[in-house]
């Protein structure tokens, strides 16, 4: 099939009942490629809301995330978006960067400024004629042309912010500049990212913020997760998933029951939809994009129901 769908993110998002969205990086190989183009396939039927790409730190990768993007836009159904990070780039490098998408079929961009290349939290050193905040690349993408910006979110504060006012402030800023929406970094628990939904409400700022939930398939992704994102790893959970350490077959269905749980509290605290981080699989999405109804026609809740319990994911 090739079809070039236009629709935003945007338009993708400003609908009744909750959607779901998935994130994939670029594949690194042949195996990695045919893997990602399984999980497109399976998920694709189910018509997430959007897919997006990650950007890499450099060469390849980057030019990997524009080609998977551009084939996505062109062989699937999936409104597709592109990742892109000012990390070592000049203005005029990511004009170009952007213009390659522009000609590829890509309108939707999340503008995010990157960490420092080997160790996310080493100083910064913006590139002498690029960025330093990702608020100018937001500027820069929509002087570009007519794209759809989204950027990235922190319920327990950016680990280089002093505190969650400022960085919310920033994320304020990141809407002035004219992101249309943002995704937040992974987290655990609701209470964080509620209280920044209510900030940036109550500065006047009604751009979706969408929860970013990496599914807890494994003891990996529980521990590494919250680590690489400064989220907090709670007690309570650490403690409900113990009796699972070293048992990688019943940690599984118990952390989906947790991943599910969660997610079910967003939906019935009116989220707009879940933007799960996919690892590049299917099976996991699949498997709570079903236990909350999210697929296109399903009977999924609406936004601001609360969701009955269901039976925890297994998996086959
Ligand atoms: C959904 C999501 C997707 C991501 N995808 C990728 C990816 O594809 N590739 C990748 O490399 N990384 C990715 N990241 C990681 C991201 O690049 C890092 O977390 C990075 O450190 C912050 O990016 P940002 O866009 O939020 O930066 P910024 O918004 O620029 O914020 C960085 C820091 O500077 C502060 N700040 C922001 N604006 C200003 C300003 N105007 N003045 C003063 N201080 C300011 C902020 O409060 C924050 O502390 C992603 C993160 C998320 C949540």
């Amino acid at each position: 099939m090739t079809t070039t769908t236009a629709s935003t993110v945007t338009e993708r998002i400003s609908v009744e009942r909750p959607f779901f969205a998935v994130e994939f990086f670029p594949p690194k190989d042949d195996q990695g490629e045919a893997d990602l183009w399984r999980a497109i396939r399976r998920l694709e039927v189910l018509d997430p809301a959007y897919v997006s790409v990650t950007y890499g730190a450099g060469g390849s990768s980057r030019d990997r995330t524009v080609r998977t993007v551009e084939r996505i836009a062109t062989d699937t159904t999936l409104c597709s978006m592109a990742h892109l990070t000012a990390v070592s780039h000049s203005r005029d490098e990511l004009r170009h960067v952007i213009g390659s998408l522009a000609a590829a079929g890509v309108r939707n961009i999340m503008a995010l400024r990157g960490d420092p290349p080997g160790d996310p939290l080493g100083e910064w050193v913006k590139h002498p004629e690029g960025l330093e905040y990702a608020d100018e690349l937001v500027s820069l993408i929509k002087r570009s042309g007519p794209f759809c910006v989204g950027v990235a979110a922190f319920p327990y504060g950016h680990p280089r912010s002093a505190d969650l006012e400022s960085d919310t402030e920033k994320l304020i800023g990141k809407f002035r500049a004219g992101a249309e929406f943002a995704v937040t970094q992974l987290f655990l628990e609701p209470e964080g990212f509620l209280r920044l939904r209510d900030r940036v409400a109550a500065a006047g700022f009604d751009q979706q913020i969408i929860p970013g939930i990496m599914p807890l398939t494994s003891e990996k992704t529980f521990h590494k997760g919250p680590e690489l994102s400064g989220s907090p790893l709670p007690e309570s959970l650490i403690e409900r998933l113990s009796p699972y350490s070293g048992d990688p077959k019943s940690f599984r269905p118990a952390g989906m029951e947790v991943t599910g749980e969660l997610c079910e509290r967003l939906i019935a605290e009116g989220v707009p939809g879940i933007h799960f981080y996919s690892l590049n699989r299917s099976t996991a999405t699949t498997e709570l994009v079903e236990r909350l109804g999210l697929a296109d026609g399903g009977p999924g809740p609406t936004a601001g129901e609360p969701v009955a319990a269901m039976p925890a994911a297994v998996r086959a």
